[in-house]
This record gives structure tokens, C-alpha cells and sequence, in this order.
């Protein structure tokens, strides 16, 4: 393959029909990390909102480091997996306190920071300092799977190590931040997963996919684990009794105090939640307060009004949106 051929007819594309989406406006570091800690497992579509209000109220290290985590947490809310807001919160403190405010620039600096993994400290490489490194996301692997027709799963570390072999071939000598953010909006918007849409491809005259809608190949998945949670709606007709958690999941969110033991008879609301490789029901029973058991954990009840100005895990805001709908239809 003639990587400089391929390189303009991608670049091409992408200036045409590229997307004007708010983190690609900017160079700047901070603003780059903010935008690919939200993208991780979330759509552009749901992170935009939440980019451009969090960049509004902190639009700088230093304001994110000087926030509470209260506020933190709270302005992250929806997004779920709040680890990755306690992670860029961890970051920003780490480099205006530790490294007076000097944002790492090197691989090794970026590593250096809470959270930030190798697809993350090249990407803001790439997208901040315009290098040319191998960015490493699901489309960008997927792109690459196709264009070379690999066929070991890319989910296994071999198959990785061939995708980034064969991206690094297709690499510029620089530029990096087009050329990275063409290949991932090619496979964002054209070479998708299942169907892609092969013959709008800029890029066609160099693939070697057969059947590219069977790749990337996947190692066998592992099974789904159906597993139940229990948690009271304790409520005096004003506010609602929450626990805050000191569980590595949730660290410091107000969430329904937890029941243990074996699902109480009585009646119950229920939903269902995802998180990795588990399916949650979460089954909510009205009890007292005085019925919990005692907990490490303290617990406060918040009136209606409170509950929007603190943290609390997406699924048990969605239970008690749900129990209080139940309070208002039956009385
Ligand atoms: S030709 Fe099809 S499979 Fe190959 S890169 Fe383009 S969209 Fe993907």
C-alpha cells in the first residue's frame, strides 16, 4: 500500500465530511484528556452536552483541581463510571500541585497521570501535540483490521500487536492529529461495524477486506453473569433516606441503603442495569428505617429538591425517579 496515496486520499475526506465536533476545535491538552476520558464507553452524541458544560465551568486544570469532589461527581452525573471523573480530577490536582501546572507531554508523563492508559496519553499525543502515534480505538482498530484483512482477533494481544504494526506502516512523518482523527471519523462514519458502506469509502482502492463485515474478528465472548441487587426506599412522604457508599464501584455516592441476605417478601419495583460482563436487576422494597441494619456507612435523607445538587450512581436515580412516580399515581 502507498501510505502517502493513502494518507491524502484519507485526509481529503475528512475535511469534506468530517464532523465539527467541539474537542477538535482545540489544541489544548486539558480540554483533549476531559474529552477522551468522557468518550470512553459513551457516545459523542451524549458526551457533547456534558463537554461543553464541564469545560465551561472548569475551562482549566487549575479550576478542576481547586473543585470539590462534590461538585466533581455531580457535574459527571449521567455519564456513569464516575472513576473516570475521579480519575481527572486526581490528574488535574497531580499537575497543578505536583508539576506546577506544566501539562506532560511525553508518553511516560502521560501514563504518569491516574487513569490515563495507553489510548488515552496517545491520543492526547496526537490530538494535542500533533504527533504521529498509533491511536488505538475500536474504530481505528476496526479501519485497520479491514484495510489488511487481519485475521487474529483483535481483543487478543497478538491481534493488537498487528493492528498497531500495520497502523504504524500507515503512520505520516507527521501531522498526526488529522491523520488520526481521519482514520476514526472513517470508521465512525463509513467503515462501521456490521455493514459498512463500502462503496462511499475514499479509501477502497487500498483494502484488502474479502468479507469485511465479518471483521474484526473477536475472541469467543465471555458469558453475561445475571446477578441481583437489593435496596430500601425509605421515605416519610418528604425526603428520602440514601446511604453513601464506600464501595470501590461508588465511592462516595449517595445511593438506597443496600438490604442484604435474601430478596424480602413484600412488593417491590425493579430495573435492570449493565456494567462489565453483569446485568443487574436492582429490586427496590419500601421498608423503615428502623428494618435496616446497622452500617459503616452514613446515611442522611435528602428532601426532593437536595437530590439534584448530589451525586448518586444513574441507576438509583433512575429507582427513585421510579418510586417517587409511584408515589404521586397511587397516593
Ligand atoms: S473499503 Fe470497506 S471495509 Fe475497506 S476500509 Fe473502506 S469501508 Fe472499510
Amino acid at each position: 500500500m502507498n501510505k502517502t496515496d493513502f494518507g491524502r486520499r484519507l485526509r481529503l475526506w475528512f475535511r469534506r465530511h468530517g464532523r465539527d465536533l467541539p474537542w477538535r476545535q482545540t489544541r489544548d491538552p486539558y480540554a483533549i484528556l476531559v474529552s477522551e476520558m468522557m468518550l470512553q464507553q459513551t457516545t459523542v452524541a451524549a458526551v457533547i452536552p456534558y463537554f461543553e458544560r464541564w469545560m465551561k465551568r472548569f475551562p482549566s486544570v487549575q479550576e478542576l483541581a481547586a473543585a470539590g469532589e462534590s461538585e466533581v461527581l455531580s457535574l459527571w452525573q449521567g455519564l456513569g463510571y464516575y472513576r473516570r471523573a475521579r480519575n481527572l480530577h486526581a490528574s488535574a490536582k497531580k499537575i497543578d500541585g505536583d508539576w506546577s501546572g506544566k501539562f506532560p507531554q511525553d508518553y511516560e508523563g502521560l501514563r504518569a497521570l491516574p487513569g490515563i492508559g495507553d489510548y488515552t496519553a496517545q491520543a492526547v499525543r496526537a490530538f494535542a501535540y500533533d504527533e504521529a502515534v498509533p491511536v488505538l480505538d475500536a474504530n481505528v482498530i476496526r479501519v485497520v483490521a479491514r484495510l489488511f484483512d487481519l485475521g487474529t482477533p483483535v481483543d487478543t494481544a497478538k491481534g493488537l500487536a498487528r493492528v498497531r504494526g500495520k497502523l504504524e506502516e500507515l503512520l505520516p512523518a507527521k501531522s498526526g492529529h488529522e491523520f488520526v482523527s481521519a482514520l476514526m471519523e472513517l470508521g465512525a462514519l463509513i467503515c462501521r461495524s456490521g455493514r459498512p458502506d463500502c462503496l462511499l469509502c475514499p479509501v477502497k482502492e487500498f483494502c484488502r477486506a474479502r468479507h469485511p463485515e465479518r471483521l474484526p474478528f473477536k475472541a469467543p465472548k465471555v458469558p453475561i453473569k445475571k446477578r441481583t441487587e437489593l435496596a430500601a426506599w425509605v421515605w416519610d412522604g418528604e425526603a428520602v433516606l440514601l446511604q453513601q457508599s464506600t464501595a470501590r464501584r461508588w465511592v462516595g455516592l449517595w445511593r438506597l441503603p443496600p438490604l442484604d441476605g435474601e430478596p424480602p417478601a413484600g412488593p417491590a419495583a425493579e430495573l435492570t442495569y449493565s456494567i462489565v460482563r453483569e446485568r443487574v436487576t436492582l429490586r427496590i422494597h419500601p421498608r423503615s428505617e428502623g428494618d435496616l441494619s446497622a452500617s459503616a456507612e452514613p446515611r442522611k435523607a435528602f428532601s426532593l429538591r437536595r437530590l439534584d445538587c448530589i451525586a448518586i450512581p444513574s441507576p438509583h436515580r433512575r429507582a427513585i425517579t421510579k418510586m417517587i412516580q409511584n408515589v404521586v399515581d397511587h397516593g
